[in-house]
């Protein structure tokens, strides 16, 4: 092999950016300004233009149309990303994420402290 590894394919493609994704509305402020907010809008409609899985990017473009993203907070964003991603499990029959739980998997982690 050529030591340098595979380009990634959907399934890889998609985990990795999703993790990027829900980090991302994870640590946005709580209350940002007019041009964060405009930033953050700008940002997922790029995504919706260049993310490079051309299926993805069209139906997450057709999504971004009919539910326009809450850019007003952290938790607002997480909870849009959370539906957004949702109707991509439902598309490939993988089960519903609870969205009251996005902030505590993305965040703060399991109240055990099992994450350190
Ligand atoms: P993933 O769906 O990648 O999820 C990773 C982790 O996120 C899960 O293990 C879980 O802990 C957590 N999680 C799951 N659901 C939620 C949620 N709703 N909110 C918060 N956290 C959650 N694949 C296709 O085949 N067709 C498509 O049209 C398609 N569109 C995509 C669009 C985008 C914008 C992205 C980022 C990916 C897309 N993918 C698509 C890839 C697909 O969503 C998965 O990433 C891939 O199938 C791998 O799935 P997975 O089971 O590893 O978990």
């Amino acid at each position: 092999s050529s030591g340098l590894g595979c380009p990634p394919d959907t399934l890889q493609l998609g985990r990795a950016s999703w993790t990027f994704l829900h980090s991302l509305a994870a640590y946005y402020p709580a209350e940002p300004s007019l041009s964060q907010r405009s930033l953050m809008r700008s940002m997922m409609e790029g995504l919706a233009e260049f993310y490079p899985c051309h299926y993805c990017a069209a139906h997450l473009q057709q999504q971004i149309q009919e539910r326009p993203p809450d850019v007003t907070s952290n938790t607002a964003l997480s909870q849009w990303l959370c539906v957004i991603h949702n109707e991509v499990n439902e598309l490939l029959g993988k089960p519903a994420f609870d969205c009251s739980r996005v902030m505590e998997r993305w965040r703060q982690g399991p109240s055990d402290g099992s994450c350190g």
